[in-house]
């Protein structure tokens, strides 16, 4: 079963995965917790050139480089784990790409949401199930400064940019409710870390 955490900046996605991978291993399942942009050691040094480096890229060039470290990923570790039957949590993908590059960098113009797309057809695998964790940008800010000052690239952009990332979200939630399923991250911790291990537990039945 491929899981991936979906949502903007501040939602609690790397805790939740954290916390829903250890649940998975307390209930027998072998579970690997992972995340993109990176994953794997090709991947990684991908992220840290679209995160941290100093260099412009063209928007096409800045999508394929996330579908380049994407495959790495995938080839290297997520497609063998499936392979043998375990869970894989993996904290972003394919959704951010379209959420970010789509709606956050291009505008949602249509030709940016083509080409990535296009781009995700080829890269072919889509995750069994997504959880979005959903929380306000006012929330998502007050817990981003708590947090304290980490930023790249993204984290940077005006407000318009990451509004236009949530909407993204939202477009893709309303678009896929089979494989997208909301969660309110808005909540404790431990609640929002009971309604993931439910959402997962109930598609491992079926
Ligand atoms: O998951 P995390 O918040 O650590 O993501 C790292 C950064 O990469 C964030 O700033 C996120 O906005 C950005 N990102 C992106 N495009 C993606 C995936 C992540 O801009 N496709």
């Amino acid at each position: 079963l491929f899981i991936t955490l979906e949502g903007g900046e501040g939602a609690g996605k790397s805790t939740q995965a954290r916390l829903l991978a250890d649940a998975l291993r307390d209930r027998g399942y072998e579970t690997i917790l992972t995340r993109e942009p990176g994953g794997t050691p090709g991947a990684e040094a991908i992220r840290h050139l679209l995160l941290f480096g100093e260099e412009e890229f063209s928007w096409r060039a800045e999508v394929l480089a996330h579908m380049a470290a994407r495959c790495d990923h995938l080839d290297n570790l997520i497609l063998p784990a499936l392979g043998r039957g375990a869970i894989v949590v993996c904290d972003r993908f394919h959704d951010s790409t379209l959420a970010y590059q789509g709606y956050g960098v291009g505008n949602a113009s249509a030709e940016r949401l083509d080409f990535i797309m296009g781009a995700r057809r080829l890269v072919a695998r889509e995750p069994d199930l997504t959880l979005l964790l959903e929380l306000p940008r006012e929330q998502a800010l007050e817990r981003l400064e708590s947090r304290g000052g980490r930023t790249d690239r993204y984290e940077g952009q005006a407000e318009a940019f990451h509004q236009r990332v949530l909407t993204g979200f939202d477009t893709i939630a309303r678009a896929e409710p089979e494989r997208v399923k909301r969660i309110n991250a808005g909540r404790t911790p431990e609640a929002v870390s009971r309604a993931l291990l439910e959402a997962v537990l109930q598609r491992l039945d079926q």
